[in-house]
C-alpha cells in the first residue's frame, strides 16, 4: 500500500518509518499531486495551528479535505486529530472538518503536559502503552464517532468510518497496532 504522511511540520518520519516497517511504502505528501496516489493518509502530530497554515499556504487544505470526504483512510495524532475535528474550542485555525468531534487543545494542563498510559482499546486484546504530549481532548462527539479508548472517561481513541484519531502518539512507541488498524481500514474498502 502506498500511505501518505503530511510532511509540513511535526513528527513525519516516525510515521513513515512505522509504515516502512510493516512492508508498506510511506511517501511524504508536501504538494496536493502527491495526493493522488495514496491509498491512505496519517496527519502526524506537531503542532496544528502551524500545520493548518502551511498546507493552507501549500494549497493542500482543500485537495486534502476532498480526498478524505471522498473516502481516503486517515488517521491523525495529536495535532493531527486537532485537524481532523470540525471544531476546536477557544481558537480559531485552519481546520480539515471531517471528523465529528470538538477538541479542547492542550487540555490536560500545564503540570503535566505529558504522561503515559496504558489504554485498553476496543478490539486490541492487550493494552497499548500511549504517549501523550500536549494533547487535546475530545470535548463532544456526534453519535457518528465510536470512541475506542479514553482516559479519565474522555475519549483518546475516536473512528467514524474511514477516519480514525488519537490524542496520543503511536508513532512514538514500537507498538503498531493502530496503524495497522488504517491499514485494515484500506483493505475493508
Ligand atoms: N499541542 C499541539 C497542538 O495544539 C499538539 C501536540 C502534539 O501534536 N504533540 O497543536
Amino acid at each position: 500500500m502506498r500511505v501518505g504522511v503530511l510532511a509540513l511540520q511535526g513528527d513525519v518520519r516516525e510515521h513513515l518509518d512505522v509504515i516502512e516497517s510493516l512492508g508498506h511504502q510511506g511517501i511524504a505528501v508536501k504538494y496536493r499531486e502527491e495526493l493522488d496516489n495514496i491509498d491512505a493518509l496519517i496527519i502526524p502530530g506537531g503542532e496544528s495551528t502551524t500545520i493548518g497554515k502551511l498546507a493552507d499556504r501549500f494549497d493542500l487544505l482543500e485537495p486534502m479535505k476532498k480526498r478524505i470526504a471522498e473516502g481516503l483512510p486517515t488517521l491523525g495524532t495529536c495535532a493531527g486529530m486537532i485537524l481532523l475535528a470540525k471544531a476546536t474550542t477557544g481558537t480559531r485555525q485552519n481546520l480539515l472538518a471531517e471528523l465529528d468531534i470538538t477538541v479542547e487543545r492542550n487540555a490536560f494542563g500545564r503540570q503535566i503536559d505529558s504522561f503515559e498510559a496504558d489504554l485498553d482499546i476496543k478490539g486490541l486484546d492487550e493494552p497499548f502503552h500511549a504517549v501523550f504530549i500536549r494533547a487535546p481532548l475530545v470535548q463532544s462527539a456526534s453519535d457518528d464517532v465510536e470512541v475506542l479508548a479514553v482516559v479519565d472517561g474522555r475519549p483518546v481513541l475516536v473512528r467514524q468510518d474511514h477516519i480514525i484519531a488519537a490524542s496520543f502518539h503511536p508513532e512514538l512507541t514500537k507498538d503498531d497496532r493502530i496503524h495497522r488498524m488504517l491499514m485494515s481500514s484500506v483493505v475493508e474498502r
